[in-house]
């Protein structure tokens, strides 16, 4: 954070600005003037404020006054969205699941694992809105199948899938997602990665199955490019 001093000489009053303060009234020069104009703050406009960031029904929101994706009434994007577009740009994009053309203003983000503040861009993709509440409708059959108590033998133990899901503390739509995308049996009843999963090949599959067909990285260096400042 840059912070503001009160320097009674001519130069910009934030710290570290050698600049010529020609906005008298404000004490700064154009470039920090025109900063604190736009964005209400002399500091670096990010185009995600990491501080910001707050959740809706289980789902990130980021505070983006100046992202492309932002509606007109509010100053906040869902993060998921901020992070395809960073990743795969303005589209258009397949859908993941039909393959139907789609663009931001129609599309919806899917959450492959279904860990909706699981942003990571190996687990977004594009799908349409008849496929969108259908894979919600999906999600609830499955769990009604689940009552059928279906047992899965792992690791020396065998358990329903609300209980492995109890016992990993996964949710029963991600084990049934690893199930549905071919996961080894001991890997679908693994922890998840990250800093408490075991380090091992296996996070290298979670990142291969969760993969969007190549076609999908079309826009992807030219976002990326800009991104990089
Ligand atoms: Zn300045
Ligand atoms: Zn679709």
């Amino acid at each position: 954070m840059e912070t503001i001093q009160n320097q009674p000489d001519d130069n910009c009053r934030v710290t570290g600005c050698s600049g010529a303060a020609n906005r008298k009234g404000a004490g700064l020069c154009e470039k920090h003037y025109m900063r604190q104009r736009r964005h209400g703050s002399t500091d670096k406009a990010l185009v995600l404020r990491p501080g910001l960031i707050d959740h809706s029904h289980g789902y990130k929101l980021a505070h983006a006054p100046d992202h492309p994706l932002r509606r007109a009434s509010s100053n906040r994007v869902y993060e998921h969205r901020v992070v395809y577009h960073a990743e795969h740009g303005d589209g258009p994009f397949l859908c993941h699941w039909c393959s139907m053309m789609v663009t931001w203003d129609d599309m919806h983000v899917d959450h492959l694992n279904d860990t909706k503040d699981d942003n990571s861009p190996d687990n977004l993709v594009a799908s349409c809105a008849v496929c969108n509440p259908k894979r919600g409708f999906d999600k609830m059959a499955a769990t009604h199948r689940l009552r059928s108590e279906r047992r899965y033998t792992a690791h020396g133990k065998t358990m329903c899938l609300i209980e492995w899901a109890r016992y990993l503390n996964l949710s029963r739509n991600a084990i049934e997602y690893r199930l549905s995308a071919g996961w080894k049996i001991d890997d679908v009843f693994s922890p998840r990665k990250g800093r408490s999963g075991p380090a091992s090949r296996r996070h290298q599959e979670v990142g291969t199955a969760a993969r969007p067909p190549v076609g999908y990285e079309i826009d992807s260096h030219q976002m990326r490019t800009e991104m990089v400042r």
